[in-house]
């Protein structure tokens, strides 16, 4: 569903991610970890191309997004994003939030987007507040908004980026309940989160980030259950969070 395939990108002269390479299967969840500064945002970006990319490629169902031709706007519409800090349109409505996207890049019609929007913000327990402006809510249902916006556009594989960071320690937990549901039902998902828990509960696959390099990549079970199939990074950064 999605492959990085040797990927180096650089900020002006300083590389931040060197020879980066993984494959995301349909329905797999995979969680990236790592220090602060270690490239797992600017990693996940280029997923959906928020982020260029100077060496490698990347396919999303198969559509390289360096090829020429390729129409980004309609590739990121296909992958959802969701970020520390939400990004809701504070000037609109949840519901203007939902829409908004599935009638200006996928062409809905307003009945089917709001009927679409409402039926996710009901799936994230938060019907009720349709009405409301993003800042008449709490951090933890502003992201589940954000989650609601996202799959609202039927994406085939949502990115997650740190989502439950910018939250009070009592929000993390709807939030989290919401993208375990998501894991279960088979969505596909790139989670950047030290959140180790979710990490044990629904992830196949943990990577571990250390200065721009993809340093560990294995399935959940040796991530956790076997320090010595652990590098010295991952243990050191494993013992500081859990
Ligand atoms: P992480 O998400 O793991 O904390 P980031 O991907 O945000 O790491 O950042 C990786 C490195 O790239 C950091 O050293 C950061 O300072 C640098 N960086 C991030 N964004 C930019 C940018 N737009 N321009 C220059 N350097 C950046
Ligand atoms: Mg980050």
């Amino acid at each position: 569903m999605i492959e990085i395939d040797n990927v180096s990108k650089w900020y002006g002269s300083f590389q931040v991610l060197t020879d980066c390479s993984t494959t995301i299967q349909q329905g797999e969840v995979v969680v990236v970890c790592g220090p602060s500064g270690s490239g797992k945002s600017t990693l996940i970006k280029t997923v959906n191309a928020l982020e260029p990319i100077q060496q490698g490629d990347i396919r999303v169902a198969g559509q390289s997004i360096t090829a020429k031709g390729t129409n980004l706007p309609q590739l990121r519409a296909k992958v959802g994003m969701v970020f520390q800090n939400f990004e809701l349109f504070p000037h609109l409505s949840v519901t203007e939030n939902l829409t908004l996207a599935q009638t200006n890049v996928l062409g809905r019609n307003p009945t089917d987007a709001t009927a679409r929007g409402l039926k996710m913000l009901d799936r994230v327990g938060l019907l009720a507040h349709k009405d409301k402006f993003p800042g008449q809510l709490s951090g933890g249902q502003q992201q589940r908004v954000a989650i609601a916006r996202a799959l609202s556009m039927d994406p085939i594989a949502m990115l997650f980026d740190e989502p439950t960071s910018a939250l009070d320690p009592e929000m993390v937990g709807e939030v989290l309940d919401v993208m375990v549901q998501l894991a279960q039902e088979g969505m596909t998902m790139m989670c950047v989160t030290h959140e180790m828990g979710f990490a044990r509960k629904v992830s196949h696959r943990v990577i571990f980030m250390d200065a721009g390099r993809i340093v560990e990549d294995c399935p959940k079970d040796d991530f956790f259950g076997r320090p010595d199939a652990r590098s010295p990074r991952a243990r050191e950064f494993l013992s500081k969070i859990l």
